[in-house]
């Protein structure tokens, strides 16, 4: 497999340096799929704790494969942070830029040409921690989060107190567990454009909000106190994204995590949160009667 994507990848990069961009772009889509799918039905062990060996597996390969010692090393860090059971922080796991044209990788933004092959800093392909972050642009975010109270409320409208806090059988968030979560990661969000049109550049502290959405510390009895505080947090925001000059979506903070970000990818983010667990609400919501 590796040479026939090897093989399209290069036929690719040949077509566009003669302007075929449009037979470039499929033949790189078509490799991206296959080794997406290939990943897809891979057999990995399901337990957390044995990816530890997985990732000693993983980085042991792509030496081999001569990748570079620096984001090995980083590579290294990352697994270290896990075995250690935190999440791994922006500083020891820059961002990693990518040259197109040669494939040598720079740790963190690209200064100057490339050193392997000259090409400019422009055409290096950037890695993020992940993808939300650029999901989607400012007008289609607020769009989101304008209407994601109005779909919540629909759900559970009619819903008894007990049927909401009961756990599912296999374990899983309770439609109160989930609904508190997006309370909370909506606070997350509120906080966070707060501080960046407050101060400026703030350091963004990394939220362990998925930890919180099993705790009952601090919450309301009444899953119609969650609803209300989430409603209210949200249109607050709501007011101040609305009535911003342009210029402000590009305005920045310092994340832990995900490092150097702009409000816009800071908005993109929460608003996709909370799509991806619409899904997961609509199969708690029980079966009209
Ligand atoms: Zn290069």
């Amino acid at each position: 497999m590796l040479a026939a994507i090897t093989h399209a990848l290069a036929l690719a990069a040949r077509l566009e340096d003669e302007g075929q961009f449009n037979q470039a772009k499929l033949l790189r889509a078509a490799c991206a799929s296959r080794l997406t799918q290939a990943a897809h039905q891979f057999n990995l062990p399901s337990n957390p704790a044995a990816w530890l060996d997985e990732a000693d597996r993983a980085i042991q390969s792509l030496a081999e494969l001569g990748t570079p010692d620096d984001l090995l090393a980083a590579l290294r860090h990352a697994r270290a942070a896990q075995a250690a059971g935190r999440l791994s922080q922006y500083a020891e796991a820059p961002d990693p830029f990518v040259c197109r044209t040669c494939g040598h990788v720079s740790l963190g933004p690209v200064a100057g040409p490339c050193p392997t092959c000259g090409a400019q800093p422009a055409t290096f392909q950037r890695w993020r921690g992940t993808y939300w972050l650029e999901a989607l642009d400012p007008f289609a975010a607020l769009e989101h989060l304008r209407s994601t109270p109005k779909v919540l409320a629909g759900l559970v409208a009619d819903l008894p107190e007990a049927l909401v806090s009961q756990p599912p059988e296999d374990g899983s968030w309770s439609l109160r567990q989930t609904i508190a979560h997006l309370r909370d990661a909506q606070g997350v969000l509120e906080e966070r454009v707060n501080l960046i049109l407050d101060q400026e550049n703030p350091p963004l502290a990394s939220q362990a909000v998925f930890a919180w959405a099993r705790s009952e510390a601090g919450r309301p009895p009444a899953l119609r106190e969650i609803l209300e505080a989430y409603y209210a947090s949200r249109a607050r925001t709501l007011a101040r994204l609305e009535s911003l000059p342009p210029a402000d979506w590009w305005r920045r903070g310092r994340h832990e995590e995900f490092g150097e970000l702009c409000l816009y990818h800071q908005v993109s983010y929460f608003a996709c949160h909370e799509l991806v667990h619409f899904p997961q609400l609509e199969r708690l919501r029980p079966p009209a009667a």
